[in-house]
């Protein structure tokens, strides 16, 4: 099997970034195939600190890397996140980073109304504002101004008219002055030679990656419980996350994805609103939240924490066809007397092993926890299976049972070579 596909199977932040790097070494190709600038991804090489949030994360190890058409771009952050690589030392070429020319574009008008709603809205979705939503309504809705777009000014006009008569009423609406067509137009008139220099039909590069056999790499963002169709709707980000999405987002044909790995984190966390049963607001709360350093890469907001849900882990696994896990920061455990996972939950009278569709139900669902003991020693910085104590080995290997998918890599720091492998993916 030659290619692998990435996926957080929580609510994203599981420490996607460092075992994608980790991955892009042996890969020839890096593809991000939804989402947009909300995700954050850290990769921590050599010592060296690289926050990305757009760019695939192969750019760092020069790969040929490609932001696929389920991405939603915003053109401004692409150039300022380009520039800022480069500052550190990588230059990102139009050989290097191929933007499909047919991904949706993010405008200035899809940032004003994600924040605005969410300023104006009783009932917070807790977005990250940088208007990946009103961009995904966009394009489903047939208005959206794409990459492509940009090459045609004649053509863009009048897209652009269409698409200010829908936001104009819902400007309105938000006590939002009207948009501006022609300064929107000059404003895309000014970046879209900068912009056009890396657009490419991304499903032709892809199928000749394919048909030379070159090992391909899709790097999903986000979670699969944030998931717009699987996740905790409404309180989910507005594409679709899981490994399938890795197939119609970059223009790969079902089996493109190949091996999928999910991204699991030894405990859970979750930014923004929305149910989770098994948050801990009490001093373990704190030990995770302080020890895993869990706060928001591009944001800056802390991140909810609790112990590990099994339960949706393993819904996770059913849903995104997840073949082996990456299990990360199983060292943020240590020195915890008692260790809880989550098996199942308790709904009113109702005892339920997955996790409802109904926003009541979600909000209701109590943790039925199960309790194992917990370990003194350091598991930072291991490097072999070897080097974990025996109740860490336990913990990984209940986890394992629990969700019915086996740990392929273990991440014991944010460092890339403190790493276990147990099987390489991209060897199925
Ligand atoms: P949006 O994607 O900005 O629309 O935000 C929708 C929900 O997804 C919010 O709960 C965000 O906190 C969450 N979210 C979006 N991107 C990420 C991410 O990269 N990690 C974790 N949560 C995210």
């Amino acid at each position: 099997m030659a290619n692998v596909t990435v996926v957080g199977a929580q609510w994203g932040d599981e420490g996607k970034g460092k075992i994608v790097d980790w991955l892009s070494n042996r890969a020839d190709v890096v593809v991000r195939f939804q989402g947009g600038h909300n995700a954050g991804h850290t990769l921590v090489v050599d010592g060296k600190v690289y926050k990305l949030a757009l760019l695939p994360s192969g750019v760092v190890q020069g790969k040929t890397s490609v932001i696929g058409n389920g991405v939603v771009v915003d053109p401004w952050h692409l150039l300022t996140e380009i520039g800022k690589i480069a500052d550190q030392g990588v230059a990102i070429t139009p050989e290097l980073l191929v933007l499909a020319d047919n991904a949706t574009l993010i405008l200035p008008l899809h940032r004003d109304l994600d924040q605005a709603r969410e300023a104006a809205s009783s009932q917070k979705i807790g977005t990250t504002g940088r208007g990946i939503g009103p961009a995904y309504e966009d394009k489903v809705g047939r208005r959206a101004i794409r990459v492509a777009d940009l090459a045609d000014p004649e053509a863009l006009k009048p897209k652009i008219e269409r698409l200010l008569s829908h936001h104009g009423a819902l400007r309105r609406g938000l006590g939002l002055p009207d948009a501006d067509a022609g300064e929107l137009f000059d404003q895309l008139m000014e970046i879209a030679p900068k912009i056009l220099a890396y657009a490419q039909p991304a499903w032709r590069v892809l199928d000749q990656a394919k048909k030379a056999g070159r090992r391909i790499l899709f790097e999903g963002a986000q979670g699969a419980l944030l998931d717009v169709d699987h996740g905790t709707y409404p309180f989910v980000t507005s594409s679709n996350t899981v490994a399938g999405q890795a197939a119609a987002g970059s223009g790969m044909g079902p089996k493109g994805p190949g091996y999928v790995l999910g991204i699991v984190k030894a405990y859970t966390t979750r930014v923004g609103e929305g149910p989770f049963a098994c948050e801990l607001q009490d001093e373990v709360g704190q030990h995770l939240a302080t020890i895993g350093r869990e706060v928001g890469v591009n944001t800056g907001r802390p991140r909810r924490c609790g112990w590990f849900d099994a339960v949706l882990v393993r819904q996770s696994v059913a849903i995104n066809g997840i073949d082996g896990i990456a299990l990360t920061k199983l060292d943020v455990l240590d020195g915890l007397k008692t260790l809880k996972i989550c098996v199942g939950y308790k709904i009113g009278d109702k005892v339920v092993d997955y996790l409802p569709a109904g926003m009541r139900d979600q909000a209701a669902a109590e943790p039925i926890y199960e309790e194992m003991e917990g370990w003194s020693e350091s598991t930072a910085g291991a490097r072999s299976f070897k080097d974990l104590n025996a109740n860490a080995i336990k913990y990984v290997r209940r986890v394992e049972e629990l969700i019915g998918a086996p740990v392929a890599l273990l991440s014991t720091s944010p460092e890339r070579d403190d790493t276990i492998l147990m099987r390489d993916p991209f060897e199925g």
